[in-house]
């Protein structure tokens, strides 16, 4: 597969861009350099929104039927390249290949189909005393998007925009762009109209900055580290644009005395170390009833143990490598520091076995962590749970809400009602009780400093829009 891409896609063609620079993009598993993608310019970002600009009226007068039809031709183009996207994420990021299609790609699949069947039956006009209150699109939106989950973040973005009326030019991070060309492939297929979607490729200061600063964007759709997410807020702040962040987490597992136990840590694990820990939401501090602690610990440690690291394209694999080496020893560091800071080493560590080549860290468990030391407040990005004993509920919803994050978590407990009123006194924007499962209809994000705004169903649709109240 030819990887390597020298143009950008701007006005609905492929054109070369104005920087000349290239941008490598490695294959986090095997270290080798498997393509270059343009370095853009601000002056690209200048021609991207024009053309965003453009394509605007258009689109926001096309009506539901047409806009409908559109994103699920868009589906069927991406659904038609499954098999070549799942590769393309396994090769960029080095997901598992059987996650890659999924998760990586089965999730996009279906928010699309989502946002087309929203975007059949738009909201009807509302009726308040003698206003008529329309929901108009916002405009112009610029997304900057992350590498962990390289389509997915995109098009939740991207398809709940368009069925708002927006149009759109993307920036998907340098590290795992390569997905990004192949949904502009099918945006082709799909006969989108010219500009209503846009793609400039770059790094964050420069082509990021110039985009969430342009005055001539509307909205900022950003998802990715808080340190950034507060930069971008600056930019949008001021021209008074609107923005939506989906930023980082650190969210808590509580296990109750009352829990299943094998289900509570079997399930702790995996949400910890889903996608080599880069997740978002992942459960990284698991809190646990001191009457379970000591079982808990070595169902943990039983557990994690099987989690088998190596080549993405191995069926046997479930652990791939982080994205980058910087990732990789960042995560290195928390793990020593968690265990300086008086953590005890369950399984993992820096001197656990790892493949040779590629940015591997193996998985990793600490107990007794000090609810305040940085391994139980900072996001790691990596497969590294942090596990903390609690002697009541109280002091439970206390750790958990102990966090500058607000992003996610999860209750256990044998008594869902128990459970149920735990998770609503836990200050984030999702909790799962007792392995509720993902549902990418429910708005998605963050209390705190994971975010503002949600994402996903008529929620993250409401956001690209705005009101307009008719007086009669
Ligand atoms: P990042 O903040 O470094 O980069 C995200 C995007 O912003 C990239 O496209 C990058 O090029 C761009 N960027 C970087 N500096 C910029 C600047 N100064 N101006 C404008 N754009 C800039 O994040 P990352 O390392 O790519 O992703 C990991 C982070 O994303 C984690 O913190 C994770 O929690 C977060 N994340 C959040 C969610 C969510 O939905 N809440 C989902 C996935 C990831």
């Amino acid at each position: 597969m030819q990887l390597t891409r020298t143009e950008i896609h701007l006005g609905g063609r492929w054109v070369r861009p104005d920087g000349t620079g290239t941008i490598p993009v490695e294959n986090p598993a095997t270290e080798e350099t498997i393509a270059e993608i343009p370095a853009c310019t601000a002056t690209d970002v200048d021609r991207a929104v024009a053309a965003a600009r453009a394509a605007f009226d258009g689109w926001a007068d096309t009506g539901p039927a047409d806009r409908a039809a559109a994103l699920d031709r868009l589906h069927d183009a991406l659904a038609s390249r499954a098999d070549a996207l799942a590769e393309t994420i396994g090769r960029e990021l080095g997901s598992p290949r059987k996650f890659a299609a999924r998760v990586q790609v089965g999730l996009p699949l279906r928010v699309l189909r989502g946002y087309a069947d929203l975007a059949r039956q738009p909201a009807p006009a509302e009726t308040i005393g003698n206003s008529l209150v329309l929901r108009e699109p916002v405009g112009v939106v610029g997304a900057i998007t992350p590498w962990n989950y390289p389509l997915h973040q995109v098009v939740a973005k991207l398809a709940a925009a368009l069925a708002a009326g927006c149009t759109v030019v993307l920036k998907p991070s340098e590290l795992t762009p390569l997905v990004a060309y192949q949904l502009f492939d099918a945006i082709d297929e799909a006969g989108l109209p010219p500009g209503v979607v846009n793609l400039v490729t770059g790094t964050g200061p420069v082509v990021g900055a110039a985009l969430a600063g342009h005055p001539d964007v509307d909205m900022v759709s950003f998802t990715g580290s808080t340190a950034v997410g507060r930069q971008i807020a600056h930019l949008a702040a001021d021209r008074i644009a609107r923005v939506a962040l989906e930023l980082g987490g650190k969210s808590a597992n509580i296990v109750l005395d009352d829990a299943d136990l094998t289900t509570a840590v079997k399930a702790g694990i995996g949400n910890c170390f889903v996608n080599s820990g880069q997740t978002c939401t992942a459960w990284t501090r698991m809190l646990v009833h001191r009457t379970r602690y000591a079982q808990a610990l070595e169902l943990a440690a039983d557990i994690a143990a099987g989690y088998r690291l190596g080549d993405p394209f191995d069926p046997a694999t479930r652990l791939g490598p982080l994205v980058s080496a910087t990732q990789r020893d960042r995560v290195r560091e928390y793990i020593a520091r968690g265990l300086a800071d008086g953590g005890r080493l369950v399984t993992g560590g820096p001197d656990a076995p790892v493949p040779d080549r590629g940015h591997f860290v193996a998985p990793t468990v600490i107990a007794d962590v000090d609810p305040d030391s940085a391994l139980a407040q900072e996001e790691v990005f990596g497969p590294v749970l942090a596990v903390i004993p609690f002697d009541d509920t109280d002091q439970a919803v206390a750790i958990a809400n102990n966090s500058r994050y607000g992003l996610a978590g999860a209750v256990f407990a044998g008594d869902e009602q128990r459970a149920l009123a735990v998770a609503r006194r836990i200050r984030t924007g999702s909790v799962d009780v007792n392995g509720g499962s993902f549902n990418p209809l429910a708005p998605f994000g963050g209390y705190k400093q994971s975010g503002i705004g949600r994402e996903l169903g008529v929620h993250g649709l409401a956001e690209f829009t705005q009101l307009k109240s008719i007086q009669r």
